[in-house]
């Protein structure tokens, strides 16, 4: 009888707004794709890269009439082996979301009005030129972003800088590889990461340093579950992430104490006498010294320092010894940390002091971000001059200069200011003005509330986007309607140098152009537009980027055209004139030449310093950061225009803690509670987990109220900020609620 009442309550199996069951049966799609419905069978296919992170994964586009109608992962590309995470599934449905940028906007008192292309961009021009002539060219900035085709930064950093006179511009990739990419530098003569991702396949031991590749980059992961070898997979990890879960052997060490589990780890090395000494001294400088240095991190101290057992810091250094190809990758982990770029290099040392690199399965091996972080690094004209080369060499600024007939005097003598330093130079008022491409600082940027009293303070915001209805957006004076990955051509490169194609599969809406056009009105508007006549098309802009990359590392002069890199499945720089293409994955230092004067890596070392904000009676969880799932990218700009990604993840922002923890400060699991900083407080869902040692707390990223919290503090070399330990206290919402009343 119960059986009954429930069937006859259930709600009917009947919908009526889904598709009709003809348009459901599935025919073959040609194209090797198997068989599908009509609605979404191609008439032709094209294969290009996903535009989120810098896996850089193949996606084969199926078009109709010129339009995309779906995707889905290439089969054969060398990147990702016919797998895509669900953001590369999902990577048409950003585009057709709402909140598009459909017309350029005016503030006309709190509100924007539609205006005119032209009306827009002059507006723009008039104020930015006011601005320069009462405060100089330096009071106009930029800030970019790692999410656009190196074609289009390439231009709008020689816009700004040779074309505008502007003096500082950034982009949101040094809130996501600047530690790497100094680090490269500074160790191996030029940001010059030395692996392929045939490396993860080839490893007998691979070491993941602050990376929880499962979430983060899930197709690198899924190339280790490739590996043949067996291999052993470390961990370095304060949190039980989803990877230190799926690995070998977890070192939960306490959050920051990094760098002196690599010190000690070297040390360990050189007193066992495990050490590749030809190597080290062929292809080496700054050992000795080195030595000298990580000698005083015995393992007791790195012990006491780590929370790590001696046993286990032993262990670790003899498994380095004993793999025959032992790989070292970090990401955000190191990144994102107050003394990074020395842990990077930490890092770099071990590879280099047992001869792990140049070989297959070696290296020390950053994986970044964004799409194309590389092209950013070396095409943005931020803090590197075009095509990695210096602003303060005057060598390098002549052959800019002759590349691309200009006079040399419109080159800067000096890199940008770092990003935090162009938002203090806002603070102190000598920028006046600011330019935002393609990214939200408003919500990503480390202490939250700081950025609102940084922008207050402009003369003139412009943000240029896809989403009219970003946090960042908001607060314009000008928003310019872009268009986004799939609606423009151009190129990324990946984190292993690939460089791939994009494509327009789909028509931007409304009034919204391709970055690169908007460039070129700006230049226009400007007075500047006949400087960039040979950069009539992002085509046109590849061949200026071969003739600035001719005689670099990143020499790719051999790449004839866009169509090349189709053919190719991307190809790796260096690829210089006359190369021929025999491998799909090469690697760099095969020779033991690095790109240094004496052709030497070098090694280099600090002290490690205390956390910029420890905890206190206080404050006393550490909050930790990162990603939180697969299907968030971010600032969740694109991804939350999904509902199959939303569908992914939980809707609200959610708080890792520690059962401990929590019994001692009687939350229940789901509770709502507060977690507060010196800075805000946030709302959060409790989620008691073992992931999180007691005393240390975790919030995914993509949330906008989270880096209301953060702490920022930068590392010294790289300026990349801190933001993934602060101290907070945590309080049940109800218990702050009756604590606030009484
Ligand atoms: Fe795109 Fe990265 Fe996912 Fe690959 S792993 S499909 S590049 S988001």
């Amino acid at each position: 009888m119960r059986d009954l009442w429930k069937a006859m309550t259930r709600p009917p199996l009947v919908r009526r707004d889904g598709p009709l069951t003809r348009e459901l049966v599935q025919r073959p799609a040609g194209f090797g794709l198997g068989r599908m419905p009509p609605r979404i069978a191609p008439e032709t296919t094209t294969t290009m890269v996903c535009g989120f992170c810098s896996t850089g994964c193949g996606l084969q586009v199926l078009l109709q009439g010129g339009e995309a109608v779906a995707l889905t992962p290439a089969p054969h590309h060398p990147v990702n082996l016919g797998m895509a995470c669900p953001k590369g599934w999902e990577a048409l449905a950003p585009l057709r979301g709402p909140g598009r940028a459909l017309s350029p906007l005016v503030r006309r008192g709190r509100k924007h009005v539609a205006v005119s292309w032209e009306d827009a961009v002059l507006e723009m021009v008039t104020r930015f030129k006011a601005v320069q002539s009462k405060h100089g060219n330096a009071a106009v900035a930029w800030l970019g972003t790692g999410q656009l085709p190196t074609e289009e930064l390439a231009l709008l950093g020689a816009l700004g800088k040779h074309g505008m006179g502007l003096v500082h511009g950034d982009g949101n990739t040094r809130q996501c590889m600047a530690t790497a990419a100094t680090a490269y530098k500074q160790s191996f003569g030029f940001d010059a990461p030395p692996f392929s991702y045939q490396d993860l396949e080839q490893s007998d031991l691979i070491v993941l340093v602050g990376s929880n590749l499962c979430i983060a980059h899930p197709i690198l992961w899924q190339r280790i579950c490739r590996n043949p070898h067996r291999p052993n997979i470390v961990v370095v990890d304060p949190r039980r992430t989803e990877t230190a879960s799926a690995a070998t052997h977890h070192y939960a060490l306490r959050p920051k104490s990094d760098l002196a589990l690599l010190y000690g780890l070297a040390n360990v090395l050189v007193e066992q006498g495990w050490l590749d000494h030809a190597f080290i001294a062929a292809h080496t400088s700054g050992f000795e010294a080195f030595t000298a240095h990580v000698a005083q991190f015995t393992p007791e101290r790195v012990a006491a320092d780590t929370g790590i057992a001696r046993e286990r810091i032993e262990d670790l250094a003899r498994m380095i010894h004993e793999g025959r190809r032992v790989s070292f990758w970090w990401t955000m982990g190191v990144n994102q940390s107050h003394q990074g770029t020395r842990t990077a290099q930490a890092l770099i040392a071990l590879a280099l002091m047992t001869g792990n690199i140049g070989r297959p399965g070696t290296g020390a091996n950053s994986i970044t971000g964004q799409c194309n972080a590389m092209g950013s690094r070396l095409f943005s004209n931020t803090t590197n001059l075009l095509g990695g080369r210096e602003f303060t060499n005057e060598d390098h600024r002549r052959e800019v200069a002759d590349i691309l007939g200009i006079d040399q005097g419109a080159i800067p003598t000096q890199p940008s200011l770092a990003y935090d330093q162009i938002l203090e130079a806002i603070l102190a008022k000598k920028i006046k003005a600011l330019w935002v491409i393609g990214t939200n600082p408003a919500h990503s940027w480390i202490n939250q509330a700081h950025l609102h009293d940084v922008f207050s303070r402009l003369d003139c915001l412009v943000v240029q986007d896809m989403y009219s209805d970003t946090e960042t957006a908001a607060l314009a004076d000008i928003v310019l309607p872009a268009a986004g990955w799939g609606e423009k051509p151009g190129t990324f490169i990946n984190s292993e140098r690939r460089i791939g194609v994009i494509e327009r599969v789909c028509s931007p809406p409304g009034q919204a152009l391709a970055d690169f056009h908007i460039f070129k009105r700006v230049a226009e508007a400007w007075g500047c537009g006949p400087m960039f006549d040979a950069w009539s098309t992002p085509e046109a802009v590849f061949q200026i980027l071969k003739r600035l990359s001719r005689g670099q590392p990143c020499d790719f002069s051999g790449i004839a055209d866009h169509a090349m890199l189709t053919r190719s499945n991307g190809v790796q720089w260096p690829f210089p004139d006359g190369a021929q293409l025999t491998s799909h994955e090469r690697r760099l230092f095969e020779n033991g030449e690095f790109f240094t004067d004496d052709r030497r890596a070098r090694f280099l070392y600090d002290e490690p310093r205390p956390l910029p904000e420890p905890t206190s009676a206080e404050y006393p969880l550490l909050l930790l950061t990162g990603r939180g799932s697969s299907s968030q990218w971010h600032t969740e700009t694109r991804t939350s225009r999904s509902s199959v990604l939303r569908a992914l993840s939980p809707g609200e922002l959610y708080l890792e803690l520690s059962p401990v923890d929590a019994r001692a400060l009687g939350v229940r699991p789901h509770e709502l509670v507060l977690v507060i900083s010196r800075r805000a407080s946030v709302q959060a869902r409790a989620f008691l987990t073992h992931a999180v040692q007691p005393g240390q707390v975790f919030l995914p990223m993509h949330y906008p109220t989270m880096n209301r919290l953060t702490f920022a503090a930068f590392d010294p070399y790289s300026r990349q900020p801190a933001y993934k330990a602060c101290a907070v206290r945590v309080r049940r919402v109800d218990a702050t609620a009756r604590s606030l009343d009484s």
